[in-house]
């Protein structure tokens, strides 16, 4: 164990991703970001690398690994490009382990072989009416015989129109038409019916993945592609939600490597630019500056690692995940902000790393919960209480 408690495995696992991360991945970060592509070639280095699919258990192909190797491939990639960050969490974590964990044999099966090709899954929650309040959504997937018929529209969907596994959040009524709770149905873009890519948002950062209004138009599917968590429909979203808090981990990590990234250029330069017959970083309100960006990338990473390991054999824990994601993404704003200032004019140009990276970890307080409703979240738990402007689901009971 080192400083951190990382293994001599993990050590390894993190040198050997940041020389990738550093060479190919950051060689492709700005044309990713000018074209808005998808980068397929970096999910074959993904691959190549055995950085998909770290956290799928062995009998399914994959490396059996814990959050926290995963965490540390997200971190190491996010340095250099957020996009292959991002791609590393949803290849780790979110709806493949939603299935790994609740999901029949059968589901584990393809979910997995699927994302060991290089799919990307697709976790459709939010709708343009149900937001922060998902449990207030529209979707509905109502029993037909022995069908599920789903219809509804999901907006802010990553990876919509490049990802085919989608794992889709509906509330689900029988045949009377009563209401039994939500589920995850799962269905694969250019195969089921129904499902139809409409509309590519076009984002202020994170362009290389992108973001698509999805419709579910009477979309039919088997009872078998039902995801059904541990405590049946009714806590189906509480049990969805938990698994979530994966991906929370994963995005929080993505920040935390954007603003290592922005505050290591920033260290740099500020040994290499003079200005008044100096190096810059010999002016104390400079060096204050990199004191605040170290200590806030400190403290998020121990949030980070600490909620990761708090998953070990399961998910981690709602309360860690949380706490982690409100401090990261926004101390990682902050410090990206900072390392921008290091640059002078500079760093306002399109030439260097660093606007883009402002743009990019913007995102964080936002998708995947936003910091506010995360502050709930975290209330919640420490009061052990539902809050009135919660609904069931936000907080496990
Ligand atoms: C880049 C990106 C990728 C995304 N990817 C996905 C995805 O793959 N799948 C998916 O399902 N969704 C995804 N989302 C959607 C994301 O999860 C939602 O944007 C988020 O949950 C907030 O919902 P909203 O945008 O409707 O904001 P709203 O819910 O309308 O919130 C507006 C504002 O009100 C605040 N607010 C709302 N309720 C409360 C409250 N109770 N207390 C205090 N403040 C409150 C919010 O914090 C926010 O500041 C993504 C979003 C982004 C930006």
């Amino acid at each position: 164990m080192n400083a951190s408690g990382l293994s001599p495995e993990q050590v390894k696992l993190q040198s050997r991703v940041r020389e990738l991360a550093a060479g190919p991945v950051a060689a492709r970060a700005a044309e990713v970001d000018r074209t808005e592509q998808y980068p397929w070639d970096n999910v074959d280095l993904l691959k190549d690398a055995r950085l998909i699919g770290m956290t799928i258990p062995t009998q399914y192909g994959g490396q059996g690994g814990n959050w926290l190797d995963a965490v540390l491939a997200i971190e190491a990639l996010s340095a250099t490009c957020a996009v292959t960050g991002r791609i590393a969490v949803e290849t780790n974590m979110g709806a493949i382990s939603a299935v790994m964990a609740y999901g029949s044999e059968e589901q584990k099966k393809m979910a997995a072989d699927m994302v060991l090709a290089g799919d990307k899954p697709a976790i459709c929650i939010t709708e343009p009416d149900a937001g922060s309040d998902a449990n207030g959504m529209t979707t509905r997937a109502d029993k037909k015989g022995n069908r599920y018929v789903i219809n509804g529209r999901k907006h802010w969907i990553t990876g919509g129109g490049v990802s085919r596994l989608h794992l889709i959040f509906a509330k689900v009524y029988d045949e009377k038409g009563n209401e039994e709770g939500i589920g995850g149905f799962l269905a694969i873009r250019d195969e089921t019916k129904g499902l139809r890519i409409t509309r590519r948002e076009p984002t202020m950062g994170l362009r290389g993945i992108p973001e698509a209004v999805i419709d579910f138009e009477d979309m039919d599917v088997p009872p078998s592609s039902l995801v059904i968590p541990p405590r049946g429909l009714k806590k189906g979203f509480a049990d969805l939600m938990t698994a979530y808090n994966s991906q929370r981990v994963g995005a929080a990590t993505v920040a935390l490597g954007i603003a290592e990234g922005a505050y290591r250029l920033a260290l740099d330069w500020s040994e290499k630019r003079q200005q008044f017959g100096r190096p810059i970083n010999e002016f104390q309100g400079l060096q204050w500056k990199l004191a605040d960006m170290s200590i806030k990338l400190s403290a998020a990473r121990a949030l980070v690692y600490n909620a990761a390991r708090s998953g070990e054999g399961g998910f981690p824990d709602m309360l860690m995940a949380a706490q982690a994601k409100i401090f990261t993404s926004e101390s990682a704003i902050q410090v990206v902000n900072d390392a921008l200032q290091f640059f002078g004019a500079r760093g306002y140009s399109r030439e260097l790393p660093l606007e883009r990276m402002a743009r990019d970890v913007r995102m964080f307080t936002i998708g995947g919960g936003t910091a506010e409703v995360l502050r709930n979240v975290v209330a919640g738990a420490l009061l052990k209480k539902k809050l009135p402007q919660t609904r069931d689901g936000w907080i496990r009971d």
